[in-house]
């Protein structure tokens, strides 16, 4: 972990500013690192990924983040795709589809549409048997990575039920469209994605097709929940950095600014939310790892708890470093508005209140 840690800092360096402003991550980063296998580092070795542990895998995912949420939500996207190829596929499909992940082709998951965001129950994207093939149609919104991915991995209703399709990029009627401006994480090549009528061959659903939408939804997202709460903590850990410094070197009324008590609560706080967004990672990390039945309660407090404390620990980032962190560009600046989009993706703050409050409510 360490020696791809530091791999990913040489790569990244300090560029994220860069990337962030033009909207775009260089191809030749994303092809870097999923030929690496960092992109989906817990795929495992019997398909040629690295194998790691959750543990590993979020230590990494944070470091990223600490760098640039524009590379780690390309990895978290990875990872998902990965992750519901593992649990969805068939033997066959998966030892064709894990290899090409852990080796360079990169995927991103096509959930979202205009009128299905919280509730992917209301997804209208249809794929229906024609004849011996497949044939997909539907809008898909804000999918990240899109920009770079070779396939899409789309949710689609089946009849009665639901299936992930897969989609080459290339497929005649896949159209991608990158979105404007995004608020953060704007290099992560977030776009709009429609399949007009695309042709497909029969083995194209994850297994056989035909189960329920939320059950398909539930497999990915868990995934998504704990590397974007890793995320977080990279984030965390980044404005803990910048405004420790700042706050040390800068003197205002004689003393430097991290002496005036109001400040020092400021760093205070900042370090606890690292602190708490490290172990609840830490204990779900360790719940995907020994294959706890409490893991999907875990991910899901672990991404409310560090999306929420990554908000408040940017913004007191940007409080303490004020005109020095308040350009676009700035580590502070990018974390406020990054942070601000982890409250919404993975399932926003309100629905993992919900399914916290379905824990206590079916407990107690
Ligand atoms: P809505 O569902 O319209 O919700 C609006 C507000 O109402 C939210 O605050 C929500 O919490 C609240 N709300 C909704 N229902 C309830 C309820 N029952 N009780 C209480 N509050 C409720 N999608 C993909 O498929 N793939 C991706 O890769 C992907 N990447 C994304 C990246 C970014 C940066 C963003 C912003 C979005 C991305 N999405 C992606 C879409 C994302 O999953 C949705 O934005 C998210 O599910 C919320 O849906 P929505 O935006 O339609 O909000």
């Amino acid at each position: 972990v360490a020696v791809a840690a530091s791999a990913v800092t040489a790569l990244v360096g300090h560029r994220a500013a860069e990337w962030d402003r033009a909207g775009r991550l260089p191809t030749e980063v994303v092809r870097k690192l999923g030929a690496a296998g960092q992109l989906a580092p817990q795929i495992p070795t019997r398909y040629g990924g690295p194998g790691w542990s959750s543990a590993d895998t979020g230590e990494f995912t944070a470091h990223v983040g600490s760098l640039c949420s524009s590379v780690r939500s390309v990895m978290t996207s990875q990872g998902m795709a990965a992750w519901a190829v593992e649990r969805l596929a068939g033997p066959a499909q998966a030892a064709e589809l894990l290899p090409r992940l852990a080796t360079g082709d990169t995927a991103a998951v096509a959930f979202s549409e205009p009128q299905a965001g919280s509730d992917l129950s209301a997804v209208t994207t249809t794929v229906a048997v024609d004849g011996d093939s497949l044939l997909l149609t539907g809008r898909k919104v804000w999918v990240t990575a899109a920009d770079h991915a070779d396939l899409f991995l789309v949710l689609a209703r089946l009849g009665e039920g639901g299936a992930v399709v897969v989609v080459p990029r290339g497929a005649p009627g896949v159209r991608v469209r990158r979105m404007a401006d995004p608020l953060g994480c704007r290099a992560a090549g977030h776009a709009e994605v429609r399949f007009d009528a695309v042709r497909l061959p029969a083995g194209s659903l994850l297994g056989d097709g035909g189960q329920s939408l939320s059950l398909l939804a539930t497999t990915a997202l868990t995934y998504g929940r704990i590397s974007v709460a890793w995320g977080c903590v990279g984030i965390l850990r980044a404005c803990v950095a910048a405004a420790g410094e700042h706050a040390g070197l800068r003197h205002q009324f004689g003393r430097p600014l991290g002496r005036h008590q109001l400040v020092a609560r400021h760093l205070a706080e900042l370090w606890a939310a690292e602190q708490v967004a490290t172990r609840v990672c830490e204990h779900a990390s360790r719940c995907w790892d020994d294959g706890s039945t409490d893991l999907v309660t875990a991910t899901v407090l672990a991404k409310y708890v560090s999306a929420g404390q990554a908000v408040r620990g940017a913004a007191a980032a940007v409080q303490v470093l004020a005109s020095a962190g308040a350009q676009d560009g700035h580590p502070v600046a990018r974390a406020y508005r990054d942070a601000k989009l982890m409250e919404i993706i993975e399932g926003s703050t309100e629905m993992c209140q919900l399914l916290l409050a379905d824990h206590v409510l079916s407990r107690w």
